[in-house]
Protein backbone atom coordinates (compact mmCIF):
# COMPACT_ATOMS: atom_id res chain seq x y z
CA UNK A 1 0.00 0.00 0.00
CA UNK A 2 0.85 3.50 -0.75
CA UNK A 3 1.25 4.40 2.57
CA UNK A 4 3.69 2.13 3.83
CA UNK A 5 5.83 3.21 1.88
CA UNK A 6 8.62 5.50 3.35
CA UNK A 7 9.05 9.64 2.79
CA UNK A 8 12.67 9.02 0.69
CA UNK A 9 13.41 12.59 1.50
CA UNK A 10 13.67 11.60 5.19
CA UNK A 11 16.78 9.53 5.06
CA UNK A 12 20.08 11.10 4.65
CA UNK A 13 22.81 11.30 2.05
CA UNK A 14 24.45 8.51 4.03
CA UNK A 15 21.34 6.58 4.81
CA UNK A 16 20.39 6.65 0.96
CA UNK A 17 23.84 5.48 0.23
CA UNK A 18 23.30 2.59 1.90
CA UNK A 19 19.79 1.87 0.82
CA UNK A 20 22.18 1.21 -2.53
CA UNK A 21 24.73 -0.84 -1.18
CA UNK A 22 22.26 -3.29 0.69
CA UNK A 23 20.74 -3.86 -2.68
CA UNK A 24 23.97 -4.72 -4.42
CA UNK A 25 24.35 -0.99 -6.12
CA UNK A 26 27.07 1.23 -6.33
CA UNK A 27 26.86 3.62 -3.36
CA UNK A 28 27.35 6.59 -5.89
CA UNK A 29 23.72 5.80 -6.83
CA UNK A 30 22.52 7.59 -3.68
CA UNK A 31 24.59 10.73 -4.44
CA UNK A 32 22.83 10.54 -7.56
CA UNK A 33 18.97 10.36 -6.34
CA UNK A 34 20.10 13.01 -3.29
CA UNK A 35 20.77 15.25 -5.87
CA UNK A 36 17.31 14.70 -7.46
CA UNK A 37 15.80 15.12 -4.65
CA UNK A 38 17.19 18.66 -3.19
CA UNK A 39 19.31 20.21 -5.75
CA UNK A 40 16.29 19.63 -8.27
CA UNK A 41 13.36 19.11 -6.69
CA UNK A 42 11.94 16.58 -8.40
CA UNK A 43 8.32 15.64 -8.07
CA UNK A 44 9.09 11.74 -9.01
CA UNK A 45 11.33 8.99 -9.51
CA UNK A 46 10.39 8.56 -13.19
CA UNK A 47 12.61 12.16 -13.84
CA UNK A 48 15.61 11.14 -12.68
CA UNK A 49 16.24 9.96 -15.72
CA UNK A 50 20.58 8.95 -15.22
CA UNK A 51 19.46 5.78 -13.56
CA UNK A 52 18.04 3.03 -15.53
CA UNK A 53 14.47 1.92 -15.44
CA UNK A 54 15.20 -0.79 -13.06
CA UNK A 55 16.60 1.53 -10.43
CA UNK A 56 13.24 3.98 -11.19
CA UNK A 57 10.92 1.18 -10.72
CA UNK A 58 12.81 -0.03 -7.34
CA UNK A 59 12.62 3.51 -5.59
CA UNK A 60 9.07 3.55 -6.73
CA UNK A 61 8.34 0.18 -4.98
CA UNK A 62 10.41 1.58 -1.94
CA UNK A 63 9.64 5.14 -1.48
CA UNK A 64 7.21 8.28 -1.45
CA UNK A 65 8.28 11.86 -2.28
CA UNK A 66 5.87 13.32 -0.49
CA UNK A 67 5.83 16.61 -2.73
CA UNK A 68 4.06 19.69 -1.49
CA UNK A 69 1.71 20.96 -4.24
CA UNK A 70 0.42 24.55 -4.77
CA UNK A 71 -3.37 24.13 -4.62
CA UNK A 72 -4.17 28.03 -5.21
CA UNK A 73 -2.19 31.13 -6.35
CA UNK A 74 -2.85 34.42 -5.68
CA UNK A 75 -1.65 37.70 -6.73
CA UNK A 76 -2.14 40.85 -5.08
CA UNK A 77 -2.41 44.85 -6.54
CA UNK A 78 0.64 45.03 -5.48
CA UNK A 79 2.92 42.28 -6.92
CA UNK A 80 2.63 40.35 -3.60
CA UNK A 81 2.03 36.42 -4.46
CA UNK A 82 -0.28 33.93 -1.72
CA UNK A 83 0.00 30.50 -2.40
CA UNK A 84 -2.38 27.77 -0.62
CA UNK A 85 -0.07 24.52 -0.48
CA UNK A 86 -1.26 21.11 0.02
CA UNK A 87 0.24 18.69 1.67
CA UNK A 88 0.60 14.92 0.95
CA UNK A 89 -1.97 14.42 3.78
CA UNK A 90 -4.51 16.94 2.55
CA UNK A 91 -3.69 19.58 5.26
CA UNK A 92 -3.23 23.11 3.82
CA UNK A 93 -0.54 25.67 5.06
CA UNK A 94 -0.03 29.45 2.88
CA UNK A 95 3.21 30.79 1.68
CA UNK A 96 3.97 34.57 0.38
CA UNK A 97 6.24 35.93 -2.00
CA UNK A 98 6.80 39.15 -1.30
CA UNK A 99 8.27 41.61 -4.04
CA UNK A 100 10.01 45.12 -3.27
CA UNK A 101 12.57 46.46 -5.76
CA UNK A 102 15.56 45.23 -4.91
CA UNK A 103 14.80 42.23 -2.74
CA UNK A 104 12.13 39.22 -3.17
CA UNK A 105 11.11 37.56 0.43
CA UNK A 106 9.73 34.26 1.10
CA UNK A 107 7.38 34.26 3.84
CA UNK A 108 7.07 30.63 4.90
CA UNK A 109 4.89 28.68 7.07
CA UNK A 110 6.65 25.80 9.98
CA UNK A 111 3.49 24.51 11.69
CA UNK A 112 -0.34 23.60 10.20
CA UNK A 113 -2.22 26.00 12.61
CA UNK A 114 -0.76 27.42 15.85
CA UNK A 115 -0.42 25.88 19.29
CA UNK A 116 0.06 29.52 20.67
CA UNK A 117 -3.07 32.08 20.97
CA UNK A 118 -2.12 35.75 19.73
CA UNK A 119 -5.42 37.51 19.98
CA UNK A 120 -4.74 39.90 16.66
CA UNK A 121 -3.62 36.48 14.45
CA UNK A 122 -6.25 34.69 12.35
CA UNK A 123 -3.98 31.80 12.42
CA UNK A 124 -4.03 31.15 15.99
CA UNK A 125 -7.84 30.26 15.28
CA UNK A 126 -6.85 27.57 13.29
CA UNK A 127 -5.31 24.93 15.89
CA UNK A 128 -2.20 23.32 15.69
CA UNK A 129 -2.45 20.44 13.75
CA UNK A 130 0.89 19.16 13.14
CA UNK A 131 4.15 20.67 12.36
CA UNK A 132 5.75 20.45 8.94
CA UNK A 133 8.67 18.59 8.06
CA UNK A 134 11.87 19.53 6.94
CA UNK A 135 10.96 18.94 3.27
CA UNK A 136 7.48 20.35 3.36
CA UNK A 137 9.32 24.01 4.34
CA UNK A 138 12.35 23.63 1.92
CA UNK A 139 9.37 22.84 -0.94
CA UNK A 140 7.75 25.95 0.12
CA UNK A 141 11.06 28.03 -0.70
CA UNK A 142 11.26 26.14 -4.17
CA UNK A 143 8.10 27.26 -4.80
CA UNK A 144 8.24 30.54 -3.92
CA UNK A 145 11.85 30.72 -5.66
CA UNK A 146 10.18 29.49 -8.96
CA UNK A 147 7.47 32.09 -8.98
CA UNK A 148 10.10 34.93 -8.57
CA UNK A 149 12.43 33.83 -11.22
CA UNK A 150 8.91 33.60 -13.40
CA UNK A 151 7.31 36.74 -12.39
CA UNK A 152 10.29 39.04 -11.75
CA UNK A 153 13.30 37.43 -13.20
CA UNK A 154 15.42 37.36 -10.38
CA UNK A 155 15.77 34.31 -7.66
CA UNK A 156 14.78 34.20 -4.09
CA UNK A 157 17.00 36.90 -1.96
CA UNK A 158 15.47 36.26 1.65
CA UNK A 159 13.64 34.73 3.90
CA UNK A 160 11.45 35.08 6.54
CA UNK A 161 9.93 32.40 9.00
CA UNK A 162 6.54 33.98 9.80
CA UNK A 163 3.99 32.46 8.11
CA UNK A 164 1.61 30.09 9.98
CA UNK A 165 2.94 28.71 13.26
CA UNK A 166 5.59 29.41 16.20
CA UNK A 167 9.08 28.40 14.58
CA UNK A 168 10.89 27.13 18.17
CA UNK A 169 8.02 25.03 18.71
CA UNK A 170 9.12 22.94 15.55
CA UNK A 171 12.74 24.04 15.93
CA UNK A 172 14.69 20.79 15.07
CA UNK A 173 12.68 20.54 11.47
CA UNK A 174 13.27 24.57 10.93
CA UNK A 175 16.79 23.66 11.62
CA UNK A 176 16.85 21.29 9.23
CA UNK A 177 14.91 22.86 6.49
CA UNK A 178 17.69 25.43 6.44
CA UNK A 179 20.51 23.45 6.62
CA UNK A 180 18.99 21.92 3.35
CA UNK A 181 18.46 25.42 2.09
CA UNK A 182 21.90 27.25 2.98
CA UNK A 183 23.75 23.81 2.07
CA UNK A 184 25.43 23.57 -1.50
CA UNK A 185 23.32 20.41 -2.15
CA UNK A 186 20.35 22.96 -1.63
CA UNK A 187 19.98 26.26 -2.81
CA UNK A 188 23.36 27.58 -1.61
CA UNK A 189 21.55 30.79 0.26
CA UNK A 190 23.30 32.59 2.86
CA UNK A 191 21.90 31.82 6.34
CA UNK A 192 22.47 35.83 6.70
CA UNK A 193 19.34 36.23 4.09
CA UNK A 194 16.99 33.85 6.43
CA UNK A 195 15.28 35.32 9.31
CA UNK A 196 13.22 33.44 12.25
CA UNK A 197 10.70 34.96 13.78
CA UNK A 198 9.51 33.90 17.26
CA UNK A 199 7.09 35.65 19.72
CA UNK A 200 9.65 34.76 22.36
CA UNK A 201 10.67 30.84 23.36
CA UNK A 202 13.27 31.91 25.96
CA UNK A 203 13.85 28.04 26.00
CA UNK A 204 14.41 27.42 22.86
CA UNK A 205 16.15 31.15 22.20
CA UNK A 206 19.01 29.94 24.38
CA UNK A 207 19.16 26.83 22.63
CA UNK A 208 19.24 28.85 19.33
CA UNK A 209 22.19 30.47 20.84
CA UNK A 210 24.19 27.05 22.36
CA UNK A 211 23.62 25.75 18.75
CA UNK A 212 25.33 29.00 17.20
CA UNK A 213 23.12 29.55 14.26
CA UNK A 214 24.33 31.73 11.47
CA UNK A 215 20.60 32.71 10.55
CA UNK A 216 18.81 36.26 12.02
CA UNK A 217 16.72 36.36 15.31
CA UNK A 218 13.14 38.53 15.27
CA UNK A 219 11.10 38.58 18.40
CA UNK A 220 7.33 39.46 17.55
CA UNK A 221 7.09 41.62 21.10
CA UNK A 222 3.87 44.06 20.38
CA UNK A 223 4.56 45.14 24.38
CA UNK A 224 6.79 45.37 26.71
CA UNK A 225 4.63 45.80 29.71
CA UNK A 226 3.18 41.97 31.12
CA UNK A 227 0.36 42.80 31.85
CA UNK A 228 -0.85 44.45 28.53
CA UNK A 229 1.66 41.70 26.47
CA UNK A 230 -0.78 38.96 27.64
CA UNK A 231 -3.90 39.99 27.34
CA UNK A 232 -2.90 40.42 23.95
CA UNK A 233 -0.16 37.05 23.71
CA UNK A 234 -1.21 34.98 26.48
CA UNK A 235 1.40 33.04 26.28
CA UNK A 236 3.01 35.65 27.90
CA UNK A 237 1.70 34.51 31.22
CA UNK A 238 3.74 31.87 31.05
CA UNK A 239 7.16 33.15 29.15
CA UNK A 240 7.13 37.09 30.91
CA UNK A 241 9.09 39.61 29.63
CA UNK A 242 12.05 39.26 32.22
CA UNK A 243 12.54 34.98 31.14
CA UNK A 244 12.57 36.20 27.64
CA UNK A 245 14.90 39.54 28.06
CA UNK A 246 17.23 37.25 30.01
CA UNK A 247 17.01 34.70 27.03
CA UNK A 248 17.43 37.54 24.72
CA UNK A 249 20.54 38.85 26.51
CA UNK A 250 22.07 35.06 26.64
CA UNK A 251 21.65 35.05 22.81
CA UNK A 252 23.39 38.43 22.34
CA UNK A 253 25.98 37.29 24.91
CA UNK A 254 26.94 34.33 22.46
CA UNK A 255 26.04 35.69 18.84
CA UNK A 256 26.60 39.49 18.68
CA UNK A 257 23.67 39.54 16.39
CA UNK A 258 21.74 42.81 16.75
CA UNK A 259 18.02 41.56 17.52
CA UNK A 260 15.29 42.80 15.60
CA UNK A 261 11.83 43.35 17.22
CA UNK A 262 8.66 42.94 15.24
CA UNK A 263 5.88 45.74 17.11
CA UNK A 264 2.54 46.28 15.74
CA UNK A 265 0.94 49.32 17.35
CA UNK A 266 -3.09 49.10 18.08
CA UNK A 267 -4.85 51.99 19.01
CA UNK A 268 -6.16 51.69 22.58
CA UNK A 269 -3.62 49.27 23.37
CA UNK A 270 -0.24 50.01 22.80
CA UNK A 271 -0.25 53.30 21.84
CA UNK A 272 0.96 55.75 24.85
CA UNK A 273 4.20 57.20 25.71
CA UNK A 274 4.24 55.04 28.56
CA UNK A 275 4.21 52.04 25.72
CA UNK A 276 7.17 52.89 23.95
CA UNK A 277 8.93 54.28 26.97
CA UNK A 278 8.43 50.43 28.68
CA UNK A 279 10.02 49.30 25.20
CA UNK A 280 13.18 51.59 24.87
CA UNK A 281 13.66 50.19 28.67
CA UNK A 282 13.38 46.97 27.34
CA UNK A 283 15.95 47.38 24.48
CA UNK A 284 18.38 48.65 26.23
CA UNK A 285 20.08 45.37 27.07
CA UNK A 286 21.78 44.88 23.37
CA UNK A 287 21.48 46.37 20.14
CA UNK A 288 18.36 46.33 18.69
CA UNK A 289 16.24 47.34 15.68
CA UNK A 290 12.46 47.99 15.98
CA UNK A 291 10.39 47.12 13.12
CA UNK A 292 6.81 49.00 13.37
CA UNK A 293 4.33 46.85 11.07
CA UNK A 294 1.17 48.22 9.80
CA UNK A 295 -1.90 46.03 10.93
CA UNK A 296 -4.25 44.60 9.09
CA UNK A 297 -7.75 44.14 10.69
CA UNK A 298 -9.20 40.22 10.91
CA UNK A 299 -12.58 39.51 10.96
CA UNK A 300 -14.25 41.30 13.88
CA UNK A 301 -11.98 44.53 14.13
CA UNK A 302 -11.28 44.42 17.66
CA UNK A 303 -7.83 44.90 16.73
CA UNK A 304 -7.23 48.94 15.18
CA UNK A 305 -4.33 50.11 13.58
CA UNK A 306 -2.95 53.20 15.71
CA UNK A 307 -3.16 57.01 14.57
CA UNK A 308 -0.37 58.21 12.39
CA UNK A 309 0.25 60.47 15.78
CA UNK A 310 0.93 57.91 17.57
CA UNK A 311 3.11 55.94 14.84
CA UNK A 312 5.56 59.30 15.17
CA UNK A 313 5.49 59.15 18.75
CA UNK A 314 6.83 55.71 18.74
CA UNK A 315 9.52 56.84 15.85
CA UNK A 316 10.56 59.80 17.63
CA UNK A 317 10.81 58.72 21.20
CA UNK A 318 13.06 55.47 19.32
CA UNK A 319 14.91 57.31 17.49
CA UNK A 320 16.07 59.50 20.04
CA UNK A 321 17.05 56.87 22.18
CA UNK A 322 19.24 55.91 19.03
CA UNK A 323 17.51 53.12 18.50
CA UNK A 324 17.18 51.88 14.80
CA UNK A 325 13.78 52.14 13.43
CA UNK A 326 11.85 51.68 10.43
CA UNK A 327 8.10 51.63 9.55
CA UNK A 328 6.76 48.65 7.44
CA UNK A 329 3.81 49.23 5.24
CA UNK A 330 1.84 45.79 4.60
CA UNK A 331 1.46 43.87 1.29
CA UNK A 332 -0.72 42.21 -0.20
CA UNK A 333 -3.37 43.00 1.98
CA UNK A 334 -6.17 42.44 -0.56
CA UNK A 335 -5.64 38.73 -1.03
CA UNK A 336 -4.97 38.20 3.19
CA UNK A 337 -1.40 37.42 2.79
CA UNK A 338 -0.44 40.14 5.07
CA UNK A 339 1.27 39.55 8.54
CA UNK A 340 -1.52 38.24 10.89
CA UNK A 341 -3.86 37.35 7.75
CA UNK A 342 -2.88 34.21 6.94
CA UNK A 343 -5.87 31.24 7.50
CA UNK A 344 -6.32 29.36 4.50
CA UNK A 345 -9.57 31.71 3.53
CA UNK A 346 -8.94 31.03 -0.23
S1 LIG B 1 1.26 35.41 15.68
FE1 LIG B 1 2.54 33.62 15.21
S2 LIG B 1 2.80 32.62 17.22
FE2 LIG B 1 1.05 34.01 17.45
S3 LIG B 1 -0.75 32.72 16.99
FE3 LIG B 1 -0.12 33.72 15.06
S4 LIG B 1 1.19 32.23 14.04
FE4 LIG B 1 1.06 31.62 16.21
Amino acid sequence: METKKKDIRALTREQLRDFFVQNEDKAFRGNQVYEWLWQKSAHSFEVMTNLSKETREMLEANFVINHIKVDVMQRSTDGTIKNAVRLHDDLVVESVLIPTNTRTTACVSSQVGCSLDCKFCATSRLKRMRNLNPDEIYDQVVAIDNESRLYFDRPLSNIVFMGMGEPLMNYNNVLKAIDKITSKEGLGMSPKRITVSTSGVPKMIRKMADDQVKFNLAVSLHSAIDTIRTSIMPFNATFTLVDLREALAYWYSKTKSRITYEYVVWKDINDTQKDVDALVDFCRFAPSKVNLIEYNPIDDGEFQQASNKAIDMYVNTLERSRIVVTVRRSRGKDIDAACGQLANKA
